[in-house]
């Protein structure tokens, strides 16, 4: 197959990019039902906006509940079915995971968050819920049926998401069993969730990041009543797939996970498996937005002939399908590194910190790549790439929030100098990349690291972003070459 044939299916694209595809027959079938029944649910919830929270019903009662087309439950509800969260945790492996999400994202980026956060419910409870939490909660969020429940991970509070330790300000007081939260989320994404992995700072726990532990809130109480309530939903620019609404916590019941003192590792866990998915779906927007300049390209015809075939045009798909080829082969590191390590605990392992620095590394640089891909596609499409009727424009508002959520640029680039510099993640990546990288182009790349690493911490920060930027696509088109 040719390399731009590549771009029309995700499957054409994985193809050409992984030798084992595990579970391919599911891949399939799910591709051929996104192109036919799936694309246009997906679009007209693109089209419809934000849905309607109904907050009581005719009696006055709290019921808020999220009204969706009906259509909606039926491209969610595949996913689950398909097993991008009963795989994981019966298969002990997180590949097949990530695999369906790239496959369902290059039709509905958004979508994937409502999987991404029930992962991100169901691994932690599996690692540390007591058994009695574990066989309380964990079959529901593994059901094969579409009775599955779905999970949240909420811990963006008003003022801010990047400094968690100052920010939060939800507080836990112990009754009993359990814990009481009081507090207000302010970015909930799939608001209304049986179960939610939510961040608290537990009574007179230590000021900062420290202080914080991880508590697992079910949307009803024992007693049958809401156990959280949904003040609004976000008006949001894409990710229409998915609700994000404000959560307000009033004494809601809680249950702790690990220790109350470790918490911010748990967090961190959450947050890693929802940046790999990230970066595996902003390389699947990158070869969507592709796809369709792709077929424009060939069908749109200027100074007689179709544009793919002018040089410029040409020479641009071609370099960036290597561009998509190395950022993908970046995300699937990040994807193989994590599948290795997510079962651990802390004291995590040299392997981990590997696995952080290349995943802050994929994050930043898959979501630029998104972001620019989109941009260019819609360039492609000349003028009716801005009309919302054509859909080029889509990709676009989906990348922008590819680059925000999961931490923005500037987190991912001060997160990846600290691991390099308390964990000396940099020796681990330089070592894993050692046996393909041209040796003279690897040390340059060791000892630039290095000099940074030994600036001012004013300087340090200021300049990360080029050189996070060189090492990103260092990283990126070396494990490409790897995996050729
Ligand atoms: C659609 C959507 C859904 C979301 N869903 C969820 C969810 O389900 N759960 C959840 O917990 N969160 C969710 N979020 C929140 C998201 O994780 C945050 O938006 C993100 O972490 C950034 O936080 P912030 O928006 O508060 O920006 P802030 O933290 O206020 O940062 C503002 C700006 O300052 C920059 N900045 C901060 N510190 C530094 C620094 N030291 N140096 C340089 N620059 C800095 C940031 O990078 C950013 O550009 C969602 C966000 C969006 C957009």
């Amino acid at each position: 197959m040719n390399s731009l044939d590549s771009l029309r299916s995700p499957l054409n694209f994985l193809n050409t990019r992984l030798p084992n595809i595990p579970h391919r027959e599911v891949l399939e079938a799910d591709a051929a039902w996104w192109r036919t029944a799936g694309l246009p649910i997906s679009h007209s919830i693109d089209r419809a906006g934000t849905p309607w929270l109904r907050m009581f019903d005719r009696l006055g009662h709290r019921v808020d509940e999220i009204l969706y087309p009906a259509e909606y439950q039926t491209i969610l509800r595949r996913g689950y079915r398909s097993g991008v969260i009963w795989r994981a945790l019966e298969e002990k492996s997180l590949i097949p995971t990530y695999l369906l999400v790239y496959n369902i994202s290059f039709h509905d980026p958004g979508v994937c968050c409502p999987y991404t956060v029930s992962l991100g419910t169901a691994v932690p409870l599996a690692k540390y819920g007591s058994p009695e939490l574990q066989q309380r909660f964990l079959p529901q969020l593994t059901r094969k049926d579409d009775s599955v429940w779905q999970g949240a991970t909420w811990m963006t509070e008003i003022k801010g998401g990047s400094d968690l330790g100052a920010a939060v300000e939800t507080i836990a007081h112990p009754s009993g069993d359990h814990w009481l939260l009081i507090g207000d989320k302010y970015f909930s994404s799939n608001a209304n969730a049986e179960l939610a992995v939510v961040a608290a700072r537990p009574e007179g726990a230590a000021a900062g990041v420290r202080g914080l532990a991880l508590f697992l809130v079910p949307r009803h109480r024992g007693n049958g009543h809401l156990n959280y309530f949904i003040r609004r939903l976000k008006d949001k620019i894409a990710t229409r797939s998915v609700p994000t609404g404000e959560v307000e916590l009033r004494d809601s019941e809680a249950y702790l996970l690990g220790s109350a003192d470790s918490g911010i590792y748990l967090i961190l866990e959450v947050l890693n498996l929802s940046r790999v998915a990230n970066s595996v779906v902003s390389v699947a927007v990158a070869q969507r937005a592709m796809a369709g300049a792709l077929s424009y390209a060939e069908h749109r015809a200027a100074f007689g002939k179709p544009i793919l075939e002018h040089p410029l045009l040409r020479h641009q798909f071609e370099d960036r399908v290597k561009a998509l080829q190395a950022a993908f082969a970046l995300a699937w590191d990040s994807v193989e590194l994590l599948n290795e390590v997510w079962m651990e605990r802390p004291p995590y392992s040299n392997r981990y910190h590997l696995f952080r620095l290349v995943a802050h590394l994929a994050k930043y640089w898959t979501a630029e790549f998104a972001v620019d891909t989109a941009k260019w596609a819609m360039e492609v499409h000349g003028g009716l790439g801005v009309l919302a009727e054509y859909g080029a424009e889509r990709w676009l508002r989906e990348a922008m929030i590819l680059a925000i959520w999961e931490g923005t640029p500037h987190r991912q680039m001060l997160d990846g100098l600290e691991v390099m510099e308390r964990k000396h993640a940099h020796k681990l990546l330089f070592q894993r990349l050692a046996q393909t990288a041209p040796a003279k182009e690897l040390q340059e790349m060791e000892s630039e690291v290095e000099q940074h690493l030994k600036l001012p911490t004013q300087e340090k920060e200021a300049l990360a972003e080029p050189l996070f930027r060189r090492l990103a696509a260092f990283t990126a088109e070396t494990l490409t070459v790897k995996s050729r």
